[in-house]
């Protein structure tokens, strides 16, 4: 360390040497990108024509605060007051903004593990403090499930607790009534992570009413096909809503973001009923070939990607196995090591056609 960074270092934050800079892919994009749970059936039409529409001039003014016209269309389309909806630059904002609205400094965060990585960063960068408890493992060994330890969680007696349905990285889908148990049973606020909920059937967004220390979190990223635009909410009770926007800010959504979500929302639902059709589908099917292929266990997802752990007696790593995928042309999201589950692979599924490429890349089991 230089002189100069080492006195930067030190008028830095503590907590912040110890949080991974997140990394997104690595190295050059590959032609078939399945890292990174996207739609990979493109973009919703209207939203195009709504951004394609917009004059040059937009960009010279800021946009409404606190994006009005979204939130009335979002609050229209689940059925609840425009009070109970606040957006941001993504969920990842909005999750951001709800950890810092809503526990003081040195208060712990429960969460499952594995789930969706960016929660423990965003606790530490809130000065909060996570607390991983480990999904329950059960099921067979071709079919692996996994279930919420309600009484550890709530023991943990957080002031947040984290909940993904359907969960990144394992697709793992949770019981309405486990959410409802465990929304009742808190001492704080529960926030319920939907960025995959289009793929699973069912939104928590259905009980908010009796549920008032809920946060229903979803996002423009996954189904809606708009990830580049930067989009996520939050539902939830009015005092909870208005404390997370102070933590925002003004002017979170950019003047391009606001009218296509608006867009999307009024016009383009067919378009995202039909292109999660499939992807349920394709989801479906990919599952069955990797069951069919062996020595892979693969986990039962409700969400728009699949999570196959290979069997190291019979099968490369998946550092090995996703560098022979990237030789083909094909990234895949990899975790080396996922508590209580070991190496694994996160596929996004795609059109039959990229499937079947994936597919044929994969390597087979030595013996059946
Ligand atoms: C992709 C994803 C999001 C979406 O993040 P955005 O910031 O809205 O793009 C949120 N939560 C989980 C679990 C995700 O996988």
């Amino acid at each position: 360390m230089t002189r100069t960074t080492a006195a930067v270092m030190a008028s830095g934050r503590d907590a912040y040497r110890e949080i991974p800079l997140y990394s997104g892919a690595h190295g050059p994009a590959l032609p078939i990108d399945l890292s990174d749970n996207t739609n990979q059936w493109g973009v919703p039409p209207a939203a195009a024509r709504a951004l394609a529409s917009l004059s040059p001039a937009t960009m010279a003014r800021y946009p409404a605060a606190y994006a009005p016209a979204l939130s009335e269309a979002i609050a229209a389309s689940a059925g609840v007051a425009a009070d109970m909806v606040v957006t941001g630059c993504g969920s990842d904002q909005v999750l951001d903004c709800a950890f810092r609205a809503l526990a003081d400094p040195g208060s712990r965060v429960a969460h499952l593990a594995p789930t969706f990585v960016m929660v423990p960063s965003a606790a530490h960068a809130n000065s909060l403090q996570p607390v991983a408890i480990p999904w329950r493992a059960g099921g067979s060994p071709d079919t692996p499930e996994l279930a919420v330890d309600e009484e550890a969680l709530l023991a943990v007696d957080a002031k947040i607790i984290y909940l993904c349905s359907p969960n990144n990285p394992t697709g793992t889908f949770i019981p309405p009534a486990v959410i409802e148990r465990i929304a009742a049973g808190a001492s704080g606020v529960v926030i319920l992570d939907e960025a995959y909920a289009e793929f699973g059937g069912w939104s928590a967004v259905s009980i908010l009413r009796r549920a008032p220390r809920l946060i229903v979190m979803r996002t423009f990223s996954k189904a809606f096909g708009l990830a580049g635009l930067r989009i996520g909410y939050a539902l939830a009770q009015p005092a909870i809503v208005r404390e997370i926007a102070k933590a925002r800010g003004p002017y979170a959504l950019s003047a391009f973001a606001e009218p296509a979500a608006v867009a999307a929302l009024g016009e383009d639902m067919d378009w995202v009923r039909e292109k999660v059709g499939l992807a349920i589908e394709a989801r479906e099917r990919l599952a069955a070939a990797l069951r069919e292929i062996g020595g892979y266990r693969v986990y039962p997802s409700a969400a728009n990607f699949v999570m196959a752990v290979p069997d190291v007696r019979r099968l490369p790593d998946v550092m090995a196995i996703a560098a022979n995928l990237r030789s083909a042309g094909i990234a895949v999201r990899t975790f080396s090591d996922l508590p209580g589950i070991g190496g694994a692979l996160r596929i996004t599924v795609a059109p039959w056609p990229l499937m079947s490429r994936l597919i044929d890349a994969l390597p087979r089991p030595d013996r059946p």
